[in-house]
């Protein structure tokens, strides 16, 4: 089986201006994601002809702009899947009553917005423990992709939180607990805890390669260009299922109105036109090896 799913988790514009711990500057995009993201990623899909899976965030459905982003993304084929209500970096650290609200919250609105639940769920900033995989459980929830077994990743941002203290500021990003780099890199039934097998939900673990375990995701592949994005993807060739996660604002650059972010968020700096280059030309790889393009939904049903 060789089966790819495309995913982009649609955080929006306000949630980097809070990883960097800096205030919000209202003279940016604010709505970039919805307002430019949404149309360029569907164009990117209809080019390499794939169907995506976009992670929405509940409370960005207010606006009625982006709401109706989602139910024409829905409508062309693309799978909507629940990035909680409110993206709240510490969704692991809140009780339990208020986890079950944010992820049920979260779909009830992806629900008013395009007029069907949910079966997906992942966790703001890859963050997951065990009780957010009960609330899961019980929600009757299809699959879980959260799980990002990464230590070049799980390192970087370990630093890059302890840096923007240095500086006198508070991300709101934390990390996982350095277990989760033992994880499956490959689908499998979450046990207690998450990062061993069991019978519980299926999780769909965020790619990253064989042997080194590099990170598979939007950022690395569009950051260096064409030739290291193909390189990654080589990397995982072979398994059964390649699980590609994009963010919005890895299609975007400083010119959509994200000058403010060029100083922090260093892959803003980066042209769209290049980053989109680089995105096809893993896609292509991927084609030619014999993968299937499929929504997250359908994979989890194939496992
Ligand atoms: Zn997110």
């Amino acid at each position: 089986m060789r089966l790819c799913a495309v995913s982009v988790d649609l955080d929006e514009i306000p949630n980097y201006f809070q990883i960097h711990g800096l205030a919000l500057d209202s003279s940016a995009a604010l709505g970039a994601v919805y307002d430019v993201a949404v149309d360029r990623l569907e164009a990117m899909a209809r080019d390499a002809a794939l169907p995506l899976t976009l992670f929405a965030i509940g409370a960005d459905l207010a606006r009625p702009e982006a709401a109706a982003k989602l139910r024409a993304a829905l409508d062309r084929g693309h799978e909507i899947a629940n990035h909680s209500l409110d993206h709240r970096y510490d969704l692991t650290r809140l009780d339990r009553a208020e986890i079950a609200r944010q992820i049920a919250e979260g779909a009830d609105a992806i629900a008013r917005a395009v007029g069907e639940r949910p079966v997906g769920f992942r966790a703001p900033g890859y963050t997951i423990n065990d009780a957010v995989y009960d609330v899961l459980g019980e929600l009757g929830v299809a699959y879980d992709s959260s799980v990002f077994p990464c230590p070049a990743y799980w390192g970087a941002k370990t630093a890059a939180i302890a840096w923007i203290a240095a500086r006198g500021r508070r991300s709101r990003s934390i990390v996982d607990t350095p277990s989760v780099l033992t994880a499956p890199t490959r689908p499998y039934r979450v046990g207690t805890p998450y990062w061993k097998r069991g019978d519980g939900i299926l999780e769909l673990p965020i790619q990253v390669t064989r042997g080194p375990r590099l990170p598979v995701i939007g950022t690395y592949l569009t950051w260096w260009g064409a030739d290291v994005a193909r390189r990654l993807v080589r990397g995982c060739v072979g398994e059964p299922l390649v699980n590609l996660e994009l963010h919005g604002i890895d299609v975007l650059d400083a010119g959509d109105g994200l000058e403010a972010l060029r100083k922090n968020q260093r892959d803003v700096r980066v042209p769209k036109e290049k980053k989109l280059e680089a995105l096809h030309a893993a896609f292509e790889l991927l084609r030619r090896e014999g993968y299937s393009f499929v929504t997250l939904r359908e994979a989890a049903a194939r496992f």
